[in-house]
């Protein structure tokens, strides 16, 4: 009788990376870093675990987020926590939290991490995914919102993606908001009832969404409802206007898209979203826009703001769908020993590289010379470096280029710099 028990697999809609995918990801990430540090901006932790009240406030409760995707629990004093599904409100909330506006200035920062929605999982969507985001807060000058597209684009340009669609729109503000949405629930009061049940409730809670249904049948009846754009009041349109003169200026294409609202409460003025080709249904690569009004619905000063997201997973799809990053963890050395006198030469040599940056392998058990050049091979070494009782005591080992089969004796100080140089 068989008493092995069952294997546990990980929770539905989350996976495990594992190399060499994780090393695309390390990529991506140090790219992130990169660019970000170039625009000034500092990198924020916050924690995955937030009162729920954080995002039913700030994420808005009518929104599919609060409503139907979010993982909830009450932790053992009865606290209300949950697994944070997006991070802007965390990062407006820390604002806050220690009074980052006193610092003066705007604040530029950008943060790394997993999010969690309880959604259909499928290619591209997952209920434990991954965000990189930025936000500005304390600046509502247009300048700025370019210039956070700016960096958004070169950062997707620096990991390979070429083929994406960059979509804005403007949601205007609390002054001209209202008698837009006045203007849309008067045009939906004559349409509603031939649209989704969705719609119908939407309708009377908050028909901006409506704006965001993807049910094929109500698509002809939502383009030809009031544009958003239509009903911004002076101020709005002429933050649009120089939002889009600018983005002509430096040379970087949009499309104005009247549906663009977005999912989320907060938004006010501009919004945007990149999509890639490349991506198949899961399209939307990155999301984001301004949101002046959000420190104050957290109990923060008046505090304007901007900031995107760029879902990471989908980009690692783009980015193999473009094969615009090397993948793997090209291996350098791998190190030979023939005989127990030279192991440990060898470890000494393997410690050295490790040192100065190369990537080294070797075996401990002892092996023939034949095997061990297939381990080299397998492991698509670009070097070999083999020691034997020969190269031991005349203080010169072998470096085989396993490319080129060309094999050269080095003494062992001079072997990290000779590799680094033909890497
Ligand atoms: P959002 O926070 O909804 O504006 O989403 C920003 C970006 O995060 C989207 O454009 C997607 O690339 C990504 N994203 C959102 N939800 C998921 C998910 N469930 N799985 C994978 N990526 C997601």
């Amino acid at each position: 009788m068989s008493n092995r028990v069952e294997p546990i697999r990980s929770v539905k809609g989350t996976r495990d990376l594992l190399p060499p995918d994780t090393n695309l990801w390390q990529r991506v990430e140090t790219e992130a870093h990169r660019v970000f540090a170039a625009y000034h901006y500092g990198e924020i932790r916050t924690p995955i675990l937030e009162e729920t009240a954080l995002f039913a406030r700030g994420v808005g409760a009518e929104t599919d987020i609060v409503m139907k995707e979010m993982y909830t629990f009450r932790d053992r004093d009865e606290e209300s926590l949950t697994l944070r599904p997006e991070a802007t409100a965390s990062v407006v909330r820390a604002y806050i939290e220690h009074s980052l506006y006193n610092q003066g200035g705007v604040q530029k920062l950008y943060y790394l991490g997993p999010m969690f929605r309880r959604e259909r999982p499928q290619k591209g969507r997952y209920r434990q995914f991954y965000q990189i985001g930025a936000e500005v807060l304390g600046s509502q000058n247009p300048l700025v919102d370019v210039e956070v597209l700016e960096m958004l684009v070169l950062f997707l340009e620096r990991v390979g993606i070429r083929e994406y669609q960059l979509l804005i729109n403007s949601v205007g503000c609390s002054n001209c908001r209202p008698a837009y949405l006045e203007a849309l629930r008067a045009a939906l009061q004559d349409v509603k009832a031939t649209m989704c049940a969705d719609c119908q409730r939407r309708g009377d809670t908050n028909p901006l969404r409506v704006l965001d249904c993807k049910v094929e049948a109500d698509q002809p009846i939502i383009e030809k409802l009031p544009k958003i754009i239509d009903h911004l009041d002076p101020e709005c349109l002429q933050h649009f206007d120089r939002v889009r003169s600018e983005l002509q200026a430096r040379g970087l294409a949009y499309q104005i898209t009247p549906r663009l609202v977005r999912g989320l409460d907060y938004y006010t003025r501009t919004t945007f979203e990149i999509t890639s080709g490349a991506l198949g249904a899961q399209n939307a690569l990155v999301g984001g826009g301004r949101y002046d009004g959000l420190s104050e619905m957290l109990g923060g000063p008046p505090t304007p703001g901007i900031g995107f997201s760029i879902g990471q997973d989908r980009l690692i799809l783009a980015v193999q769908a473009a094969a615009a990053l090397p993948q793997g963890n090209p291996l350098a050395v791998y190190v030979v020993w023939m005989g127990e006198p030279t192991l440990a030469s060898a470890a000494r040599l393997v410690r050295e590289l490790r040192a100065q940056g190369v990537s080294v392998e070797i075996d401990y058990d002892p092996m023939k010379i034949k095997k061990a050049m297939g381990i080299a091979n397998k492991l698509q070494a670009r070097f070999a470096v083999i020691i034997g009782e020969g190269e031991l005591a005349s203080g010169k080992y072998q470096v085989k280029d396993m490319a080129s089969g060309e094999q050269k004796e080095l003494e062992p100080g001079a072997i990290a710099e000779y590799v680094k140089q033909q890497l």
